[in-house]
């Protein structure tokens, strides 16, 4: 009944590239590039960061908020310094793409696999969406790909990183994102004791000044994780 509901879905919206917007290939599982984009998007994946000159995900540099460490790692799938890596963001944040979601949590969880150690006290973990962005765009895409990362390495979600749904913060400079990350999210109490001697693997989408991981871990170390680990899908190098 599935396969049917979506062969009659795909007649009146055939599969569109996630990146470039071309027709993809007709196919059982629904790819999210074309197959050209799909190589783009492992090329983007071996760029090299101009600071370390490190591939994206050996790259080990901080991002300027961190000064005090309080996130003690950062691992990224890919740079956020070229146009097709913030088309990818910019898609996975305003459109909702099951396949694109998809494809992104798995490299996430690859990076978690490859650099993180996995046990019981283990707790993925991600920054709730605005508010007036969720009614905007109709879903919480950290919430979404923190899901299927979970799906993926079967760790349990903490769901307890809240926003008061202060104003976005693209729409501030570097300093006033730090400020207004420190305003914008909390941890409810009754939430707390289920990050208590955790390990947070905080996932995100795109990580820049870093203010939002900052603050975010500081919240989690603040109710008692022992670490907080930041996987991302790409970073400003
Ligand atoms: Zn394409
Ligand atoms: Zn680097």
């Amino acid at each position: 009944m599935k396969g049917i509901l979506n062969y009659i879905a795909e007649l009146f919206y055939p599969p569109r590239c996630a990146l470039c917007g071309e027709l993809t290939e007709p196919g059982r599982k629904r790819e999210c590039f074309c197959a050209r984009c799909r190589g783009i998007w492992e090329t983007e994946k071996n760029a090299v960061c101009p600071e370390c000159r490190r591939r994206a995900d050996e790259c080990r540099c901080m991002p300027k908020y961190n000064v005090s460490h309080t996130v003690d790692s950062y691992r990224t799938a890919a740079l956020y310094n070229s146009e097709n890596v913030r088309a990818i963001i910019r898609k996975i944040k305003t459109d909702r793409d099951p396949a694109l979601e998809a494809l992104l949590a798995r490299d996430i969880a690859n990076l978690i696999l490859k650099y993180h150690r996995i046990d019981g006290d283990s707790v993925l973990a991600y920054p709730q969406r605005a508010r007036e962005s969720v009614k905007k765009y109709g879903f919480d895409h950290a919430a979404l790909l923190c899901d299927r990362v979970s799906g993926y390495i079967g760790i349990p979600v903490f769901r307890g990183i809240k926003h008061k749904s202060g104003k976005q913060q693209k729409t501030l400079s570097a300093h006033e994102r730090g400020y207004n990350a420190v305003k914008s999210y909390y941890i409810p109490e009754k939430y707390k004791a289920q990050i208590k001697n955790k390990r947070v693997i905080f996932v995100d989408d795109v990580v820049t000044t870093g203010a939002t991981t900052v603050v975010c871990a500081a919240l989690c170390k603040a109710a008692g994780a022992d670490s907080v680990s930041v996987f991302s899908i790409a970073r400003t190098p």
